[in-house]
């Protein structure tokens, strides 16, 4: 292993994996903290991914250390620190927190961090976070359920997290290349300080970034500034020029899609799919019990399973969620019974024989996952950016076991025929019917 990851949150994790898998790293996520004798992958990289983003800040810690000491001993070379493109966080943390106790633990003293990610519009400028054109505090994230963010300027959201300093490493000297960015990391260390925030406007930033980093044990950002990594892997001659890092082992069978996100993008890619594909929508209004709610859809399924894609999808438009939500007890109560729904549903399928599934949703998604036991997922292709098709083997459902391929979609991502497009890519007798 390389390069050992730590992410805090699952579709966040599946994002670098891809961005690793398309450097030509060979990538497996494991899901949760694993168990100390946990057998070592096969990869070049490892990502565990940790719900730690918005826990409490011991948890967040304990968990990210516990992943840190199995990636130490399974023999990674450095380590990388996934967290948000927003940069999202508290005064309380997670991120200078976490942070903090993978520097003490490595005993490297410092962690440079640059969460941009210029192709999804996030951007930084002299420290300050942009989305699109809008500095972070005026993007919409300011009004951010959990993780509001008040301010751009990231050493100073850092600073307010950490008991270190928290230096900067500027557009000029980005600018300037790899070897101006690595004398600037130098001298930020020398001085004491324990982070830098780095610029980065470009991809080229971003490389060079990474190119920079070669020699540092840590780094924390977003999915973007692990660009460049492969790259100093394949420098030192660690990384073969390999082009099948994204193989994934072949599964034939039934195909389905389960949609429990209610996103606009998500909703979209519903819309177009009901003119191609049978769609069932399951009705919390009027059955408020989540075994029936999946009882009524298998039912449905029966017979349609093994001919095109079937589609099952709890989404719904915001007038349909807040009326549920009220009728359930809440946001969190319908959502709990409607991940509960889905996850009955992805078994039932499962133990019908399907094999290859697109799930959306990133709670949904997490649901779906511990419900059919999976604790691993090896990263192949990507059908849209950050959306990767993944084996998972070994998954159980109602005493039976199987191996599978899964597309776990983050609510916003993805393109609108991304229902379609998403089996379309696979080889494989049986799913569309006359599209293969
Ligand atoms: P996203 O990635 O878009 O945020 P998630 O799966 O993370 O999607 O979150 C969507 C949440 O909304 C889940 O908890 C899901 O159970 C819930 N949900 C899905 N459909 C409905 C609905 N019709 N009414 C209320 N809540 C819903």
């Amino acid at each position: 292993m390389l390069l050992g990851s730590i992410a805090d949150d699952f579709t966040g994790a599946t994002d670098l994996c891809s961005m690793l898998v398309r450097g030509g790293m060979r990538t497996v996520q494991l899901i949760g903290t694993p168990a100390p004798d946990d057998p070592v992958p096969d990869a070049d990289a490892v990502v565990v991914a940790i719900k730690s983003r918005t826990a409490p800040v011991r948890w967040a810690v304990e968990q990210s250390l516990l992943a840190l000491d199995w990636l130490r001993k399974a023999g990674a070379r450095q380590y990388f620190f996934k967290y948000c493109s927003t940069f999202d966080s508290t005064d309380q943390g997670n991120i200078g927190p976490v942070a903090d106790a993978l520097i003490q633990a490595l005993g490297c003293g410092f962690s440079l961090h640059c969460p941009a990610f210029p192709t999804n519009g996030r951007t930084v400028y002299l420290g300050h976070l942009f989305v699109g054109g809008a500095l972070l505090n005026e993007s919409g994230m300011e009004r951010h359920p959990l993780t509001p963010m008040t301010d751009a300027n990231l050493v100073r959201v850092l600073s307010h997290q950490t008991d270190g300093t928290v230096g900067l490493v500027g557009f000029p000297a980005v600018e300037k290349g790899g070897n101006a960015i690595r004398d600037a990391l130098t001298q930020l260390k020398e001085q004491g300080r324990r982070h830098a925030i780095v610029d980065a406007v470009t991809d080229a930033h971003l490389i060079a970034i990474g190119e920079a980093a070669a020699h540092h044990a840590l780094l924390g950002g977003g999915s973007g500034v692990a660009m460049g990594l492969p790259g100093n892997f394949r420098r030192a001659g660690l990384l073969p020029e390999a082009d099948h890092a994204a193989a994934l082992p072949t599964v034939s069978g039934p195909t389905a899609v389960l949609s429990g996100s209610c996103s606009r993008a998500t909703l979209a890619q519903l819309g177009f799919a009901r003119s191609h594909l049978p769609v069932y929508e399951l009705d919390p209004l009027s059955t408020p019990n989540a075994a029936q709610l999946a009882a009524n859809a298998l039912a449905w399924a029966d017979g349609k399973i093994g001919v095109k894609p079937v589609v099952i999808a709890a989404s719904a438009p915001p007038d349909k969620v807040a009326a549920t939500q009220s009728l359930l007890g809440g946001p969190d109560k319908a959502g709990a019974l409607l991940e509960e729904a889905m996850a009955l549903i992805a078994a039932g399928l499962v133990s019908r024989g399907v094999r290859r599934m697109v799930v959306a949703g990133g709670e949904t998604s997490g649901a779906v996952a511990t419900r059919l036991g999976v604790k691993r997922l090896r990263i192949g292709a990507e059908i849209d950016p950050g959306v990767p098709w993944t084996y998972a083997s070994g998954a159980h459902a109602l005493g039976r076991s199987a191996d599978l391929l899964l597309a776990l979609k983050s609510g916003n991502f993805g393109a609108t025929d991304f229902f379609l497009k998403a089996f379309q890519m696979l080889e494989g007798p049986q799913t569309l019917e006359g599209r293969e």
